[in-house]
């Protein structure tokens, strides 16, 4: 929780506070719940959410009557939480799949994205994480578009002890999935994780390339998880790129990247409502531990504590 803290920009830590602050005047007037609906609409919660999350306090804080600061952050963190959810299953499924014959086959992981969100980055650090928690991987550099993505991951995968599979330069992404799984099954590995190219401007053919990889990476077996990687700080933006993805491929869960350098955080609240599908992960800076599991109660107590 600390790091967590300490991870999450001054800015974000600014809204927690901020909100506290508000509450916390003399008189809730209709004007301090106007700046308050302003401050969860400047960190990106979305009109929806705000507005439900003021009514609802606003309710709750009259029928309390007198309040201590206390009992504000007990109340906000009740709403907050709401808002976020605390029941969705946030975990990353790695558990291994059946083949067509009815045989084992590693977990597949497809992570997609735009350029630039962090995708390479998110993939190399999961790896990490699953290797530390004893789990064999192979990663797929399926984003054969972009040279420097390949050498990158391949980086990770040296620095982390997983085996990188690639292809030709250009070439097809969807061999390159299928080859790493192929690779992953022959090898008896745990897990494969799979970085794929994310260009949004050629929206047919990212529709088109996304599709054939997954379903011919699924002609080996089901994919376990396709994770949507995000940029906190893009906003709004972020929304529609999700929209996009979400038309492409079934996604079953989100990682926030970047939360540490921005205020928007309340992306997550947008985001989840978006596409009715959880944040499982958090990418807090860009080292090689700075991914971490999405706990709602650990967010909201480093937004206000
Ligand atoms: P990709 O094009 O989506 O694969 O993006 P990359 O993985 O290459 O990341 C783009 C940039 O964002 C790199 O400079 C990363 O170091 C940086 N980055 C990725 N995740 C985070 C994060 O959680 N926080 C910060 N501050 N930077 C990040």
């Amino acid at each position: 929780l600390v790091k967590l803290r300490a991870r999450l920009s001054r800015s974000q830590n600014s809204l927690g506070k901020g909100l506290l602050t508000l509450l916390s005047r003399e008189h809730l007037d209709e004007d301090t719940w106007e700046e308050i609906e302003d401050t969860l609409l400047t960190a990106d919660v979305g009109v929806q959410p705000t507005q439900e999350l003021v009514e609802r306090l606003r309710e709750r804080v009259k029928v309390l009557g007198t309040r201590t600061p206390d009992e504000l952050r007990g109340l906000l963190r009740e709403e907050l939480l709401t808002l976020i959810g605390t029941e969705a299953d946030r975990s990353v499924h790695t558990a291994n799949g059946l083949g067509p014959n009815g045989e084992e086959i590693p977990g597949v992981v497809m992570v997609v994205g735009v350029n630039g969100t962090g995708k390479t980055t998110t993939t190399g650090k999961l790896a990490r994480v699953l290797v530390a928690d004893g789990k064999s991987v192979v990663l797929g550099a399926a984003d054969t578009f972009r040279a420097a993505a390949v050498d990158q991951l391949q980086t990770w995968g040296d620095r982390v002890g997983a085996r990188t599979v690639r292809g030709p330069e250009e070439g097809d992404p969807a061999s390159v999935a299928f080859d790493s799984v192929k690779e992953g099954i022959s090898e008896g590995a745990d897990v494969v994780l799979i970085d794929t190219a994310g260009r949004l401007h050629t929206k047919t053919g990212l529709m088109d390339e996304l599709g054939k990889v997954k379903r011919v990476v699924e002609k080996h077996g089901p994919v376990g998880e396709v994770l949507l990687v995000l940029d906190a700080t893009t906003g709004q933006n972020g929304l529609v790129q999700a929209r996009v993805f979400a038309e492409v491929v079934d996604i079953t869960g989100v990682v926030l990247t970047k939360l540490d350098g921005t205020a928007k955080g309340g992306i997550i609240v947008a985001v989840q409502r978006e596409l009715g599908v959880p944040v499982k992960l958090v990418g807090l800076g860009e080292g090689p531990d700075d991914l971490a599991p999405f706990e709602p109660e650990a967010f909201v107590d480093a937004l206000i504590g």
